[in-house]
């Protein structure tokens, strides 16, 4: 068992290449109805069965004409009307208009379409307003110019949200194929966790990281799996590790601390662990381990040992863990969402640990230029009422004492 002590940034570029090197184990496909496919990972292509838009559509009410005759400032005669859903019409006469409606078919023959702002009418005939210009191809998009039948428009690999259910309905495709959850285990330890609806005696807490990292997972693309929470010995560890090997992921909270009751690491060990790494310079969560687990025939299985403490627990798994999962769900492997925010009030730092504190971060008012982020006081990485009021850990870098007010700070979203 290595005991290697990692740079915060050392420690996720391993977590990294790793979950590059476990990128697709699990090619498992399903499809789902495009009312389900929301965060799911697309497993196919997705091309456009005819062109976008399938006719040249006008982009405004309006009247379609030919510029160069609209130009002329002369009256030109309305030779017809078309609404949206309806057939194209036309084609356009020599000198004549054409009211049109957004999201109608242009008439053959028309290049632009005078907003009907834009015209005055009299009668059966309309001219622009004085003053007015209208370009060829204005308020008209051409048939085919956003997309052609049979183009590829996603890969396999893309996160699907609103913007790709859209283009897909647009295409037809009533149902996706997309990559299976990839089945993540979470296994808690400690001799003090009672479950939920227990009322816990003296010295014990509420289990609340087995339904923290279920919910983590599963904002994070995962099938989460909990396992029974195992007390502090070595047979009730190696009987629940033993468990967890049907899973693609294992995530363990608690017991990797230095403590006489830290069972974890060895407990690893005796299946045959590969340690990545078993400590990082980072504050909360510097007993985070990372390291693999054999098995016969198969992939072996990756696991995050994370510290106990909910806070530690939960920037852990957002930093290494979400990373790891999203390249075993079949998404392009992707840093932690990091973003830039400027401090509102001063920071103390840690020489030595890079620090992920619990913080708030909020769109700058208009004017501004980026969002501000505020500290949120906590007293330490088991207040949980402090993590619930944040909605993002402010970065404060290993190098440094502390960040003042108004600098321009790393923030991890979440
Ligand atoms: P450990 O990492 O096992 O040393 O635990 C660190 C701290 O986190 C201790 O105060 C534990 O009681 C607490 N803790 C450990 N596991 C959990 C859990 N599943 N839910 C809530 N708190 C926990
Ligand atoms: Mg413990």
């Amino acid at each position: 068992m290595s005991a290697e002590l990692l740079r915060f940034d050392e420690a996720l570029s391993r977590v990294l290449q790793s979950a590059s090197a476990y990128a697709r184990t699990h090619p498992v496909t399903e499809r789902v109805l495009l009312a389900d496919a929301s965060g799911r990972v697309l497993a196919g292509q997705i091309c456009a069965d005819q062109d976008q838009p399938p006719f040249a559509r006008s982009t405004r009410d309006g009247f379609a004409c030919r510029a160069a005759e609209v130009n002329q400032t002369e009256w030109l005669a309305i030779a017809g009307a078309t609404h949206a859903g309806q057939r194209p019409g036309g084609p356009l006469p020599a000198g004549a208009a054409w009211e049109i409606m957004t999201g109608a078919p242009v008439p053959a023959g028309a290049d632009a379409v005078a907003m009907v702002e834009h015209v005055e009418r009299s009668g059966d005939a309309v001219k622009l307003l004085h003053g007015r210009r209208l370009a060829a191809g204005e308020n008209i998009v051409p048939q085919g110019a956003q997309a052609r039948e049979g183009d590829v428009l996603l890969e396999p690999g893309v996160r699907i949200g609103p913007a790709q259910i859209a283009l897909t309905a647009t295409c037809g495709y009533a149902a996706l194929s997309v990559f299976a959850r990839p089945r993540v285990a979470i296994l808690t330890t400690g001799d003090e966790l009672v479950p939920v609806e227990a009322r816990p005696e003296p010295g014990q807490i509420r289990n609340s990281n087995a339904p923290m990292l279920a919910a983590l997972v599963a904002q994070a693309g995962g099938a989460p799996w909990l396992l029974p929470a195992a007390a502090d010995t070595p047979e009730a560890l190696d009987a629940a590790l033993g468990q967890a090997a049907q899973a693609d992921l294992l995530l363990i909270s608690g017991g990797v601390s230095a403590g006489k009751f830290d069972l974890v690491e060895p407990a690893l060990a005796r299946r045959g662990a590969q340690f990545h790494f078993t400590r990082v310079k980072m504050q909360p969560g510097k007993p985070l381990v990372f390291g693999e687990l054999p098995r016969n025939g198969a992939v072996s299985l990756p696991f995050f040992g994370l510290p106990g403490n909910p806070v530690s627990s939960a920037v852990t798994f957002l930093l290494f863990g979400a990373t790891m999962l999203a390249a075993i769900a079949g998404a392009p492997s992707s840093e932690p969402p990091f973003a830039l925010a400027q401090l509102a009030g001063d920071v103390k730092g840690k020489p030595g640990l890079t620090r992920f504190l619990p913080a708030r971060w909020q769109p700058h008012a208009l004017g501004g230029t980026m969002p501000t982020v505020t500290q949120v006081p906590w007293q330490g990485s088991g207040d949980q009422a402090a993590f619930a009021r944040a909605n993002c850990f402010l970065v404060v870098p290993e190098e440094v004492s502390g960040l003042q007010s108004g600098a321009v700070a790393r923030i991890l979203m979440m």
